[in-house]
């Protein structure tokens, strides 16, 4: 155990930008830093609570949103350590602290002195003379404590902190499960016959992957990076199916790991924790604070692209049977099966578009596409990066930049970590070590982090990217932005800290782009010549961009509609069966067969590995509809980087946090409420057009 002296959380964090000491810190460091700034939040909002003058804006709810600065610190660096770089260590204080900080929350957002201040602050809001941020703030903290059950009688009160202690357990064992069964499971190719189909950058890739577990040779892991390129292009049709089944399979795998126990004790106190708000259903609770607002406009919206989208995914399954039968004529009238369709859909695209991943991939090496994303964020808002190798990171694979604007003004720091390794949670994402703010003594700048899992490229040679990943990389470059960006005056509104139906939106848009020609001809370029990309092969990228989008859509679409049916159930008691219950759910819905879904219930991280997307994974979706639409400003000006839209898209979209309500925020940015139909056009679902 370590004192407070010498715990390297609990001194003076002295590294530029206040930069977390990641070179002192150890796991063990985090249980007493945790506890002792857990006390200081809880001192603090008592404090303010006790205080004798009548409450005002300033001595309470700004007063509030300057507290808990240091357990926001340490936490935000508990959390990013346990998902990108974690060990069993680090694990076991991970499962020990859940309840703890889950009471923390409960006890700060249920404080009763406090409490009362706020909600007669928040009675008289309207005669407080507020500008639009503070008023803003002040309806948000309200609704905060609301939410966290600050209304409730005691007994209930009371059961609400211990739900959400439970809650946080289950989800962190949940997140632990679907780790274990990534990292434990690979298929060794022992031979040419294993590799058969495999382009050079999946062998190496694969080879790779082996060196940094250890073992001989080239193997499959269930990095999704790994796992989309063999599917894609294996021709063994027995391992394809192997590896498909071991990553479906996640979180079921066995019975010590098993998440079915689990999702049903989830399911169970969420919809007593409804119950206790007052909402028949976990998903009335949830989407009350949402753009959304209700489940009737999230499932006419989920409806009206499912509608356009499973005929649109059953033809493709046409094509690629038609191509299938003519290779293999024994398996006419078979539909093609899960680990199939990826494989037929590339030889269908080969043929048809003249499209190879192999030809593509030499030009999206992973240096370049950072930079591409670099020169946007700079030709968009006049941001410029400097990295900065002398500062600590937490791995070997982090590189820091140091952010300005275009008059030198520091804005704050950028990480990214880019590579899929061993203790790191598959996916990719965003998050902040410390907000933007400016209610404080000093301004805050932000310190904003971005995780991809990219698989590494051999020694000596790059890291090659698919259009996916790269299209992964602005995603969560734009969530970035968001953070970086932000320049609002309280903490609480900072960022990406939004309405989480709004928040995929300034991700979403970014990656637009990435497929912009003028971007890949400046920046996509041969990794051995250093040639930009042929105009040809962007012309037939475009042709080809709707193509297998029936596909796409199908798997994104079900897996929304199985967590919004899920959890709008009303009924105390989970199903039995969770698995059961899924494959009837999407028997029920006409999920046609060869497509899947893109996350089934046990491995279902954003709906169970916390809380935070639970009856939300329609977000990218609703974002979709908002992005679409938001991009074609650039279009109708002309432009990609038109500068009177880029300035419309930094004010209202990216600097302005959650200061301003999202309707209106998005309204001030395109001048109208958003439209439907680029959305359906994205993807290819407006017209009948051939996929
Ligand atoms: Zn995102």
């Amino acid at each position: 155990m370590s004192d407070g002296l010498a715990n390297p959380l609990l001194a003076d964090w002295l590294h530029p930008h206040g930069l977390p000491p990641f070179d002192a810190i150890q796991p063990e460091h985090f249980e007493p830093a945790l506890e002792q700034a857990m006390r200081e939040h809880r001192a603090e909002v008592a404090a303010i609570g006790a205080q004798a003058p009548a409450p005002d804006f300033d001595n309470t709810v700004a007063a509030f949103d300057r507290c808990g600065r240091r357990f926001g610190r340490i936490s935000a660096v508990f959390s990013n350590l346990t998902a990108s770089a974690t060990s069993e260590a680090l694990q076991a204080v991970q499962r020990r602290l859940a309840a703890p900080l889950a009471a923390h929350h409960s006890a700060v957002h249920t404080d009763r002195a406090f409490f009362a201040r706020l909600d007669a602050l928040h009675a008289q809001r309207q005669t407080l003379g507020l500008d639009a941020e503070s008023l803003r703030l002040l309806e948000r903290l309200h609704l905060d404590f609301v939410r966290s059950g600050a209304r409730l009688p005691e007994p209930q009160r009371q059961r609400h902190a211990q739900l959400m202690q439970a809650l946080a357990e289950l989800t962190t064992r949940f997140a632990q499960n679907v780790l274990r069964d990534e990292s434990d499971w690979q298929l060794p190719l022992p031979d040419a016959a294993a590799m058969a189909g495999l382009p050079p950058f999946v062998r190496a890739a694969a080879r790779q992957a082996a060196l940094e577990r250890g073992v001989p040779g080239a193997v499959i892991t269930l990095a999704r990076s790994l796992v989309v390129p063999f599917l894609t292009f294996s021709e063994r049709a027995d391992l394809r199916q192997q590896v498909w089944r071991a990553w479906v399979g996640r979180g079921e795998r066995d019975g010590a790991h098993d998440n079915r126990p689990l999702v049903r004790e989830i399911l169970r106190l969420r919809q007593e924790l409804a119950a206790l708000m007052g909402h028949a259903s976990y998903a009335d609770f949830a989407l009350t604070d949402t753009m959304a607002g209700t489940r009737d406009r999230v499932d006419a919206l989920l409806q009206a692209v499912w509608s356009r989208a499973v005929p649109r995914a059953l033809d493709e399954r046409r094509q690629l049977e038609a191509l299938r039968d003519s290779v293999q004529p024994e398996l006419a009238g078979q539909p093609v099966k899960d680990w199939d369709w990826r494989y037929w859909a590339e030889r269908v695209r080969r043929e048809r578009y003249a499209i190879d991943d192999a030809e593509i991939k030499p030009y999206f090496e992973l240096g370049r596409i950072v930079q591409a994303a670099f020169a946007c964020a700079t030709q968009l808002f006049g941001l410029r990066f400097q990295r900065r190798d002398d500062l600590p990171v937490y791995h070997p694979d982090v590189v820091a930049y140091e952010v300005s604007s275009r008059d030198g003004a520091v804005v704050g720091l950028f990480l990214q970590d880019n590579f899929a390794r061993a203790g790191k949670r598959s996916g990719a994402w965003m998050s902040a070590l410390r907000w933007q703010s400016r209610n404080g003594a000093a301004p805050q700048r932000p310190v904003i982090l971005n995780n991809n899992n990219f698989v590494r490229g051999e020694a000596g040679s790059p890291t090659l990217l698919s259009l996916d990943d790269a299209r992964t990389l602005f995603h969560e470059f734009g969530h970035g932005l968001h953070g970086l960006l932000s320049d609002v005056r309280f903490q609480r509104l900072s960022g990406t800290q939004v309405l989480r139906d709004f928040v995929e939106l300034p991700s979403q848009i970014f990656e637009h782009w990435i497929a912009e020609p003028e971007v890949l001809k400046q920046h996509a370029r041969h990794w051995q010549t250093g040639e930009p990309i042929p105009d040809a092969l962007i012309a037939r990228l475009e042709r080809a961009r709707r193509f297998n989008q029936g596909f796409e859509t199908v798997r994104y679409t079900a897996s929304a509609m199985l967590d919004m049916a899920l959890h709008a159930r009303t009924v105390a008691e989970p199903p039995e069966d969770v698995s059961a219950w899924e494959a009837a759910f999407l028997a029920e819905a006409g999920l046609p067969e060869g497509c899947g879904v893109n996350h089934r219930l046990v491995h279902f991280q954003h709906l169970f590995a916390g809380s935070s997307y639970a009856a939300g994974y329609y977000v990218y979706l609703w974002a979709e509809v908002l992005d679409a639409d938001g991009y074609d400003a650039f279009t109708e000006a002309g432009s990609p980087f038109d500068a009177e839209v880029a300035a419309r898209l930094l004010r209202h979209i990216y600097a302005a946090g959650n200061s301003v309500e999202p309707n209106a925020a998005f309204e001030a940015f395109r001048g109208r409420a958003p439209r439907l139909e680029p959305l359906l056009s994205k993807r290819g679902l407006l017209e009948d057009a051939p996929a």
